[in-house]
């Protein structure tokens, strides 16, 4: 101890011991964790080159193949949330000057455009209003148009609700020559995907939404094409926490350090990840499919309508239209404070003209339907 230098003690608050209210969190994300999930973050943490946590480490990608429908060698997770595993995508596969064609037909793809640029891509954009998706012939034109290296899709636009088919958009991406990067943060476990079928080069997620778990540890896959570009780069990656170079030489074979990996959020994923494959693939899509069309029927029920075309909607998140003359905020805060539900407002164009509800993983389940009607029913009198 210096004698000379007192402490400081005005930042030391007395606080209690944690209490967080117990929230059904029904809006974009995250979700309620399911159970398991939450006590199997529980246990005690081993270190992260402990063969006890390397084993589990080659679950979670055999895990994350399955769910992506993938056999891409170079499937894991990223220790961050969504964006990290987005930005992983976009450091790895970009070069300054590569032409990148982005989707935007919502905030998300927006994010896309902002980090492409971050990484010296020449940025190209084709827009859609918030709540609609692009054609095969508007792709199509676009890359007739721009001849990009890479061309970024949403699959789930989470601030529109709108799901953007990909059949056929990688065949046509082999077609001009370019990969195919596709954004599944609120399909994947949610919404039927296909990855190796479809010709997807390189995708990302998250772990709060359909695969049931807190967020932290983010999925990330490339292909085959994508390595072979990686491979042939003339730079360095400009992100070191994030190039795949160094991290596929501590969840391959090689086993190096890297970085001390969120060892309890690793258990969380795996969880999450077991409990699907014990559901199966199949029915954990269906049921997300079936809730989600109860949901409709019962916002229906109440006289509220939705924002995008049956045909586009997502499975796990919708946006329902705020009558006019309701404040969105004040319902919505009203459910939080007196319901404890928690649903979302609108971003961007879509402020204030929808509610974002969220059914994923654990939370897509009729009891969490009833408890909404029942809130809004009462909120909306
Ligand atoms: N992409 C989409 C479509 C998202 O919905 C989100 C977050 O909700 C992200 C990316 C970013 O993920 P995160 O918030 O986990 O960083």
């Amino acid at each position: 101890m210096n004698p000379t230098i007192s402490i400081n003690d005005s930042h030391r608050l007395q606080v209690a011991p944690l209490k967080i209210p117990t929230r059904l969190l029904l809006g974009p994300g995250p979700a309620n964790a399911h159970p398991a999930v939450l006590e199997a973050m529980n246990t005690s943490p081993v270190g992260h080159l402990d063969p006890a946590f390397l084993g589990l480490m080659d679950e979670i990608q055999s895990l994350l193949r399955y769910v992506w429908q993938t056999d891409n060698q170079l499937t894991i997770a990223v220790s961050g949330t969504g964006s990290a595993a987005m930005e992983a995508t976009i450091a790895n596969a970009t070069e300054p000057g590569d032409v990148v064609l982005v989707g935007v037909a919502g905030y998300f793809g927006n994010r896309l455009v902002d980090m492409a640029g971050r990484y010296g891509a020449d940025v190209r954009t084709i827009t859609k209003p918030w709540g609609q998706v692009f054609s095969l012939d508007e792709l199509r034109t676009a890359l007739e148009t721009h001849r990009p290296a890479i061309l970024a899709l949403v699959h789930a636009e989470t601030s529109t609700g709108a799901r953007q088919p990909l059949e056929g958009v990688g065949d046509l991406c082999r077609e001009f020559n370019c990969l195919l990067l596709v954004d599944t943060v609120t399909s994947l476990g949610g919404v039927p995907i296909f990855l190796d079928e479809w010709g997807v080069d390189l995708a990302y997620s998250c772990s709060q939404k359909g695969l049931g778990c807190p967020p932290g540890a983010s999925p990330f896959t490339m292909s085959p094409r994508a390595m072979e570009k990686l491979q042939k780069r003339q730079n360095k990656v400009a992100n070191w926490y994030l190039d795949m170079n160094l991290l596929s030489k501590y969840w391959g074979t090689e086993r190096v350090y890297h970085h001390t990996a969120p060892i309890n959020l690793y258990y969380a994923l795996r969880e999450g990840l077991r409990l699907i494959a014990e559901e199966g693939l199949a029915s954990y899509w269906q049921r997300h499919q079936k809730n989600v069309e109860y949901l409709w029927q019962e916002l229906e029920n109440i006289g509220l309508t939705m924002h995008v075309e049956r045909e586009f909607r997502l499975p796990t998140l919708t946006t329902v239209c705020i009558p006019d003359g309701v404040d969105g905020k004040a319902i919505a805060r009203q459910l939080l404070n007196e319901y404890n539900i928690e649903v979302g407002g609108g971003l961007g164009e879509l402020a204030g003209k929808v509610w974002r509800v969220g059914l994923m993983g654990f939370n897509s389940r009729p009891e969490s339907v009833d408890q909404l009607i029942a809130a809004l029913r009462q909120v909306l009198a």
